[in-house]
């Protein structure tokens, strides 16, 4: 093999080395940070009060719709809850019309999704649904309403648990009239001129959702404090003291349950560090960065997301395949690898994170599946040992780096809420690809964690972590439970039972 390729491959990759004396800096930094974030605006962890202020245990039971506006589709799905830890989902998804994300109003908008909520319980639920209009019709007092769990993707001011004005449109998104209007109101305006028996009960935010879900269906009662998503982006909320909120104190208009003593926070931990004082940085970390459509934030996910590890290592390739002295994957007289112009590893975000886990993935001695994984992706052909044990060694580096950075906040948040010293165990509910498919990095997440101090050998020992799918189905559908049994809200919506 090449040695001076492996030696330059194991050069750069010591770059991406993130070993325990930053990890605990991390986390201290990481937990001042988001002190910060619960005493006021406009701070780098925005750590939202999401006006949830309690977690299931797994005895929930009911039927609840739930709805998920994301970037390109319109995800509309009852579930059942069982009240043992389990649940029925059925559910239905329909593409949003190009013209009606950005050329009409937000009335087309909303009455495209209540039309889409009401064909969902005419196949679905259609006794429920006849059973309602009868009622209406005999003039009956109207009751028995589905109550409804509404992911928005989109950036939201919240004001209660049912209720938030939009900032801005992202993704594609252009609705002007929509901008600084109460989302939940939209919707409910659109269901009520049809009609539907149907009351918009909570707002949820994904991560909100992931922990809500893991809490329902992980074993036993206890509750689950961290729900986090390594996927496109990533992101966590988490339970939190309602004392230790200080800056709800300042939002008048906010109206929630303080029964339990506690609030889910969303940290939206992407943006940590944004001022770069702890976190890594290398020179491709650098240029990604620079050459984003936003430098500068979210500089945390940059180096964490499925969005960017694979742009990482593009960067990082391009650099060895453009050092003369090296010619990775470049053609000579000892090799006939071949890689057309027009191969994704020129075009930036070219290169996919799913490459990461598969060559991550492969114990073979002839390296089948990085070739594999090359040629797929990159069609690239040929490579030779040297240069497949090169993409190994890069590889392995920068998924290791992201999740040992993916263990500060999740460190930083067991140590900041005590849970390790009052409990027996600490339950975590984690979303994405990135840690559902990347191999071993559940492992290299508790292998940071035992390296800080305050958590320990022992600390890790009490951390249950488990895979929380279906946060925008059954963690809104679960929101709305939440949110439907908390008479103070209805009040001020007029839907006092
Ligand atoms: P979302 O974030 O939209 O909910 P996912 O959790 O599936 O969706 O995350 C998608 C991200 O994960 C993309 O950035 C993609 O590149 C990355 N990804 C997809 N498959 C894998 C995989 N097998 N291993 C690692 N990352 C992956
Ligand atoms: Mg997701």
């Amino acid at each position: 093999m090449s040695s001076a390729l492996l030696d330059e491959a194991t050069r750069i990759a010591r770059e991406f080395d993130y070993p325990a004396d930053r990890v605990q800096r991390g986390v201290e930094e990481y937990i001042k940070q988001s002190n910060e974030g619960l005493a006021q605006e406009n701070t780098t962890l925005s750590q939202i009060p999401t006006f949830v202020t309690a977690v299931p245990n797994g005895t929930e039971k009911g039927l609840y719709l739930a709805v998920d506006l994301g970037g390109t589709n319109f995800r509309v799905c009852s579930v059942q809850l069982h009240g043992d830890t389990t649940f029925s989902l059925t559910q239905s998804k329909i593409m949003i019309p190009r013209e009606l994300m950005a050329s009409g109003t937000s009335k087309d908008l909303f009455l495209f999704l209540a039309r889409q909520i009401e064909a969902f319980l005419r196949i679905h639920h259609n006794e429920h649904f006849e059973a309602h209009l009868r009622r209406r019709r005999d003039g009956n007092d109207v009751e028995d309403l589905f109550d409804l769990g509404f992911t928005f993707s989109f950036p939201v001011r919240q004001c209660g648990i049912n209720s938030g004005t939009l900032i801005r449109w992202t993704k594609g998104f252009n609705i002007p009239d929509a901008v600084g209007h109460d989302v939940c109101a939209l919707l409910q305006s659109a269901i009520d001129e049809l009609h539907l028996p149907v009351r918009v009960a909570a707002l949820v935010n994904d991560t909100v959702g992931t922990l809500m879900a893991r809490s329902y269906t992980s074993p036993g009662e206890t509750g689950t404090l961290l729900g986090a998503i390594f996927g496109t982006g990533t992101n966590g909320a988490y339970v939190e003291k309602l004392d230790k909120v200080t800056k709800l104190k300042n939002m008048k208009d906010a109206h929630y349950d303080t029964t339990t003593g506690e609030m889910i926070i969303n940290a939206e931990w992407g943006s940590f560090d944004n001022h770069m004082s702890v976190l890594p940085d290398t020179v491709y970390d650098q240029e990604l960065d620079a050459d984003s459509n936003n430098p500068g934030v979210q500089m945390f996910e940059k180096r964490v997301s499925g969005m960017f590890l694979g742009e990482i290592l593009r960067r990082a390739l391009l650099a060895m395949h453009n050092n003369p002295e090296l010619g990775l994957f470049k053609t000579s007289k000892t090799s006939n690898v071949s890689l057309p112009s027009d191969s994704l590893f020129y075009r930036q975000w070219g290169l996919d994170t799913s490459l990461l886990s598969q060559v991550e993935a492969d114990t073979s001695k002839d390296f089948v599946d990085v070739k594999a994984a090359l040629k797929d992706h990159l069609k690239i052909e040929n490579p030779s040992d040297a240069e497949c044990q090169a993409v190994k060694i890069l590889v392995h580096a920068i998924g290791k780096r992201a999740a040992r950075l993916s263990a500060v906040p999740i460190a930083a948040i067991l140590i900041h809420t005590g849970k390790l010293e009052t409990e027996n165990m600490v339950d975590v509910g984690v979303d994405g690809s990135l840690v559902e498919f990347y191999p071993k990095f559940e492992e290299y997440i508790r292998e940071a964690l035992r390296e800080v101090s305050q958590v320990g050998v022992a600390g890790d020992k009490k951390v249950r972590i488990g895979i929380s799918k279906d946060g925008s189905g059954v963690g809104a559908a679960l929101i709305a439970l939440v949110a439907s049994k908390d008479e103070n809200l209805r009040s001020p919506n007029g839907n006092a039972k």
